[in-house]
């Protein structure tokens, strides 16, 4: 559970934007999503700014906000506007923003590139990551995440931990193990543990680590933003400070985890970009609305 700003819970602001707000409980909807919170709220445009000055208290940024309709009352007609907002813990120590910029075609490239590059061919991920810093326009440092470090067969460490740390069984594992060779190894072994252990007893358990550690595909160290991270130390030691205004654009991802804030404020990262474009579709806001 994400411990927020002010520790309200999800129920906490739930009430409060039915009480405060007047907005009915049907017209909110709320999901935990990847480790992060989604607000998709149907609101009134009079009452958007104080709902979005609340939420970003909460550390809650906008996504987007659609006009899906007007309603008229006595003095004026009123747009209906459906909104998204988006949990970001580490608000507050970055300004982190949803736009839309040229570089993320150049992720995108990147991204690209990774898959053409890879070693197992037939690993397919469901979704890659890349980032870069940028100051006054130019490009100082770009990575991917590593795809070939995905697991996406059985060995001896793999095994022990999923036994061991995890408490799977033998016939979990047998379970993985055949929906690994049914999918010709195209799949990260993460992927298949969580899909095995939804209705398992104990996958609450692990969902608290989001399995990252399973795989070191996966893992914290293997997030964009921590391979750009590494880079930047290897090739530039200390002179990252002298480069003035430094911001990170983030490709095909939400938020930004702890892990990855830390080291993201040790090279002095100041503005957090994350894609509006690949959002908009991910969240299927068009489709909802
Ligand atoms: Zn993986
Ligand atoms: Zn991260």
């Amino acid at each position: 559970m994400i411990e927020y700003t002010k520790n309200q819970s999800i129920f906490d602001i739930k009430n409060t934007l039915q009480n405060k707000f007047q907005i009915n409980s049907e017209l909110i909807d709320n999901y935990h999503i990847q480790n992060t919170d989604i607000f998709k709220i149907t609101i009134s445009e009079s009452k958007f700014k104080f709902l979005k000055n609340f939420l970003k208290k909460l550390n809650f940024i906008l996504l987007e906000k659609v006009i899906i309709g007007s309603h008229e009352n006595k003095r004026n007609s009123n747009n209906l506007l459906k909104v998204i907002f988006i949990y970001q813990p580490f608000l507050g120590k970055f300004n982190i923003e949803f736009v839309d910029s040229i570089f993320f075609k150049t992720l995108e490239e990147e991204i690209q590139k990774t898959i053409n590059n890879r070693i197992n061919k037939n690993f397919i991920s469901e979704r890659i990551t890349s980032a870069l810093i940028e100051s006054n326009g130019e490009i100082i440092e770009i990575a991917t995440q590593n795809i070939d470090l995905h697991k996406t067969f059985f060995d001896d460490l793999i095994k022990d931990k999923l036994l061991n740390e995890f408490k799977l069984n033998q016939i979990d594992l047998n379970k993985i193990n055949e929906f690994l060779t049914q999918k010709n190894n195209s799949i990260c072994i993460r992927e298949v543990v969580k899909y095995i252990c939804k209705d398992l007893s104990q996958s609450q358990i692990i969902f608290q680590d989001n399995y990252y550690s399973i795989c070191p595909g996966c893992d914290y160290s293997n997030h964009a933003e921590a391979v750009l991270y590494s880079k930047v130390i290897n090739n530039f030691k200390k002179d990252i400070n002298e480069f003035k205004n430094l911001n990170l654009y983030l490709n095909n991802h939400f938020w930004i985890c702890k892990s990855c804030s830390q080291k993201l404020e040790n090279i002095g990262i100041k503005n957090i970009y994350l894609n509006k474009k690949w959002a908009i579709d991910f969240f299927n806001i068009t489709k909802i609305f």
